[in-house]
C-alpha cells in the first residue's frame, strides 16, 4: 500500500479517559441519550452542551452529564437513560482529518474574535487577520463576509458601533451552519437548543 506522505504517524498512546466535555473535542463526538423506557434517541451538539452547562454553572465534569441529561421524547423526560459519546467517524485519518480542520477553522476564529475586541479601539488590518480571514475562505463560501470583516478591520476612525464585531458574528454564524465546528466559546450567538436535528 503506497503511503501518504500528508498522514501523521499513527497514534499508538492509549486513548486518555473522559474527564469533560472538553475531551470529547479529541472524537469530535456528539452526545447521545438513549432513553430505557420510551427508546427515543436524542443526538446533542457537544458545543451547545458546553455553552448551557458553563452559563447554568451546572459543570462540564462527564460523570455529572450522564448522569444529568434526562430523554427529550415526547412527554417522557425519564432519566433511565444511556448517555455515550459518538466520535465524528470510526476511521481514524477521517477523524484526523477533521480534528485538523476544526483546529485551523477554530485558531483563525480565535485571531479575528481577538481583533474584533481590539477593533473598538483603532484599526485591526494586521497580517495575522488577513492569514485568519484566508484560512477562513474555503470553508465559508461566501467571500464577501471576509472582505466585509477586512473593510472593517481598516477603518482609521470608529464611530461608536463601527467595529469588527458585527463581521464576526456573521463569519462565526455562516461556518457554523455549513456544518463545522466552532467551540463554545467562539460561537457568536446562544443556540436555540443543542438538539441535533435528524
Ligand atoms: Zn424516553
Amino acid at each position: 500500500m503506497p503511503a501518504d506522505p500528508g498522514a501523521a504517524p499513527r497514534d499508538t498512546a492509549p486513548v486518555a479517559p473522559v474527564a469533560t466535555l472538553i475531551d470529547l473535542r479529541r472524537t469530535e463526538a456528539v452526545v447521545r441519550v438513549t432513553c430505557k423506557l420510551c427508546g427515543h434517541v436524542t443526538l446533542h451538539d457537544r458545543e451547545a452542551l458546553i455553552q448551557y452547562r458553563q452559563a447554568s454553572g451546572s459543570g462540564l465534569e462527564w460523570p455529572r452529564v450522564q448522569a444529568e441529561l434526562i430523554c427529550w421524547g415526547k412527554r417522557c423526560r425519564s432519566n433511565h437513560v444511556a448517555v455515550d459519546a459518538v466520535p465524528f467517524s470510526d476511521d481514524p485519518i477521517t477523524l484526523r482529518r477533521r480534528r485538523a480542520q476544526t483546529i485551523l477553522i477554530n485558531l483563525a476564529l480565535q485571531v479575528l474574535s481577538d481583533a474584533a475586541g481590539r477593533s473598538t479601539r483603532g484599526k485591526v488590518d494586521t497580517p495575522d487577520v488577513r492569514l485568519a480571514l484566508r484560512v477562513l475562505h474555503p470553508f465559508l463560501g461566501d467571500a464577501a463576509m471576509l472582505q466585509a470583516y477586512w473593510h472593517d478591520a481598516t477603518l482609521e476612525q470608529r464611530m461608536g458601533a463601527t467595529s469588527c464585531h458585527h463581521a464576526y458574528r456573521a463569519i462565526a454564524g455562516r461556518v457554523l451552519a455549513r456544518g463545522h465546528t466552532v467551540y463554545a466559546d467562539l460561537r457568536a450567538a446562544f443556540a436555540s437548543t443543542s438538539e441535533i436535528p435528524r
